[in-house]
């Protein structure tokens, strides 16, 4: 039995790819060994990449969406076999001490960790997860899918259930890119009247397969003015990168709207508070969600057919798929196959 793995890391901010070989890890108590089938690239791989994340030690193995199936499950594991189907995202654990933790709100515990920031992640043959990572896959998922939904997946679902609309209210989704195309999918299996809106009409038709029931063309329309035709959105959920367009959406939506910003533009927003006030509105961001969200996201994704789009790389081409997803043309989310 080969005792070595392929691993893909950065070592120092800013520093190349490097495709090394390294041990395979053991499990310690409390977490078990993952043999990675495949782990997606998120835009937040950028922290690792390019030493954005304060105190982050090198050399690393980004990824935090990944998918595989448990290898050797280390002590005092007990709700986990090897074998099982898992995900591991983002949240990369909590501490159960701080009051936030007593409460329950495990994603802002004040000692969290983070996926492939705090400890190796998928980007590699193996990786060590503690079980509070760990999502069980539905049998239905295939693993290419379930690992995009383990870090985009989950925020815009987790967003999207917990923002207040309910049933048949307007929810809109400001750009159809990897959070977007996943957002229409799931505000149209939620029960939710639909618009996506995107500059250009190019990506009318994709939109409309995803399930929306409006679109709007934000290079030929004011998109204000046509979500305020259709009634003002409950709901707009903002992912495209750009600060300008979505502090103008406030104004499309209804009384007591909320304009939920999952992923952060690179620059500030610009909000008429007057706006806020008179219409009762709030502008909100969301953080993530915990693995049992993760799993949540699968389990509803698996049951109402939501499907992200990929494009597969292997591992070995790693800077090749990063720079794919970095340049904004993926179409949508970009998955490194590790194992076959
Ligand atoms: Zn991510
Ligand atoms: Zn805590």
């Amino acid at each position: 039995m080969t005792t070595t793995m392929q691993a893909a890391q950065v070592s120092k901010p800013n520093g190349d790819w490097e495709v090394v070989e390294r041990d395979i890890p053991e499990p310690g108590p409390g977490h078990v060994r993952v043999k990675v089938e495949v782990c997606g690239i998120c835009h937040s791989d950028v922290f690792v990449k390019e030493g954005l994340w304060p105190g982050l030690q090198y050399p690393r193995v980004p990824g935090h969406e990944v998918a595989g199936r448990i290898d050797a499950v280390g002590d005092n594991v007990s709700a986990w076999r090897q074998g099982q189907r898992v995900g591991v995202g983002w949240h990369g654990g909590h501490c159960f001490v701080c009051d936030q933790c007593r409460r329950g709100d495990f994603t802002m515990c004040v000692q969290r960790k983070v996926t492939g920031i705090d400890f190796d992640g998928g980007y590699a043959e193996y990786m060590i997860a503690p079980v509070a990572t760990l999502a069980a896959i539905p049998e239905a998922l295939p693993a290419e899918e379930a690992g995009p939904f383990m870090c985009a997946g989950v925020t815009v679902y987790n967003a999207l259930r917990h923002a207040g609309a309910r049933a048949g209210e307007m929810v809109a989704v400001h750009g159809i890119g990897g959070l977007g195309h996943l957002g229409v999918q799931y505000a149209r299996q939620m029960g939710f009247e639909t618009v996506a809106i995107n500059r250009g009409n190019d990506k009318e038709p994709l939109a409309q397969q995803l399930g929306a029931h409006h679109y709007i063309d934000a290079s030929a329309q004011d998109a204000v003015t046509e979500l305020q035709k259709l009634g003002g959105a409950h709901v707009i959920l903002a992912t495209a990168p750009n600060a300008q367009a979505i502090s103008a959406l406030v104004d499309g939506l209804s009384p007591s709207g909320t304009l939920l910003v999952p992923a952060a533009p690179t620059e500030p927003l610009t909000i008429n508070v007057l706006s806020l006030i008179s219409g009762r509105r709030s502008v909100a961001g969301w953080y993530s969600g915990t693995a049992r969200d993760a799993q949540d996201t699968l389990e509803f994704s698996a049951l109402t057919g939501v499907h992200p789009m990929i494009e597969k790389y292997p591992l070995h081409r790693v800077a090749d798929a990063y720079e794919h997803m970095y340049s904004g043309r993926a179409r949508f989310r970009v998955v490194l196959t590790v194992d076959g």
